[in-house]
């Protein structure tokens, strides 16, 4: 950024379009026409183009002003060399103003991150690098996809991008499945995975910020003591309980019942329920 592009005169939308995308003119224009923002059809709760609410005259001038707020780069990915697009942070959909603070510039396979189930980011959704900038807004600051967000080993969630490290370089299962190009591990559970004699080394981890080894052992002790049931055989190691908890619970099918909120509430309403009856028959 900084150079001498983004002069006054240039404020023409092709200057910030990928000479390489050109497929994908024609359809910023669309968008552009229709309202840029592709929030025609965002997420799931949309129905289609917005064709009731059209964009009004002012739209095209708060849309520059957005890219020129955002210094002509995507931001989420930091990308000024793409289609760069105004997202609405609250959809028009949902009564999402059409004003500066509701806006943001994101390039189109980052604007595909952030409205996942938009069958018109198909083509480019892959593109969007896996982790947001570290500098990347709260609105738009996620991995690429919903399961990038869980852990592959825990299953646990994280909401947080810096809370999470990939594992590039994940070696074939014996199930002779194809390794996926990566998983996404949380911090304690990419220490665990370190530790163990595995194939994941130090350097295979990425992220969007700098890793520290020492962190990661760190955290270790706060992995789950075993792997989620869907986690992948190529990270489903065990951990070593430690407390009497983590043996009684933790390490055996218990924790199926003692660990989830819901179970263990149903647990209680139906001893509750056979407690009741058996007061009652009494
Ligand atoms: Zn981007
Ligand atoms: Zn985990």
């Amino acid at each position: 950024m900084g150079d001498g592009t983004i002069s006054g005169s240039n404020r023409d939308e092709s200057v910030y379009t990928g000479s390489s995308d050109r497929g994908d003119d024609s359809r910023s224009d669309d968008n552009r026409r229709n309202g840029d923002d592709s929030d025609n059809g965002n997420d799931d709760s949309d129905h289609g183009h917005d064709d009731n609410r059209g964009y009004g005259d002012g739209w095209e001038e708060l849309r520059q002003q957005t890219l020129r707020r955002d210094n002509y780069a995507c931001t989420r990915c930091g990308a000024d060399d793409r289609t760069l697009q105004a997202h609405h942070i609250v959809p028009r959909s949902a009564g999402g103003p059409d004003e500066l603070e509701n806006l943001l510039t994101l390039c189109r396979p980052c604007h595909g991150v952030i409205h996942q189930h938009n069958s018109a980011f198909d083509d480019v959704r892959d593109d969007a690098p896996l982790f947001p900038e570290r500098t990347a807004p709260d609105p738009v600051a996620r991995l690429r996809t919903p399961a990038d967000q869980c852990c592959t080993r825990c299953g646990a969630e994280r909401s947080d991008p810096t809370e999470l490290v990939a594992w590039t370089d994940v070696p074939a299962s014996d199930d002779a499945r194809p390794a996926p190009p990566h998983v996404t591990l949380c911090k304690p559970c990419a220490g665990l995975l370190l530790e163990c004699d595995l194939a994941c080394e130090e350097a295979a981890l990425t992220a969007n910020h700098t890793i520290s080894v020492h962190e990661l052992a760190a955290r270790r002790p706060d992995a789950s003591v075993r792997p989620s049931a869907f986690a992948l055989s190529q990270v489903a190691v065990r951990r070593e309980p430690r407390t009497l908890r983590e043996r009684v619970v933790d390490d055996t099918p218990l924790r199926f019942l003692l660990n989830h909120r819901g179970v263990r509430l149903a647990l209680l309403v139906v001893i509750g329920y056979v407690a009741l009856f058996v007061v009652l028959a009494l």
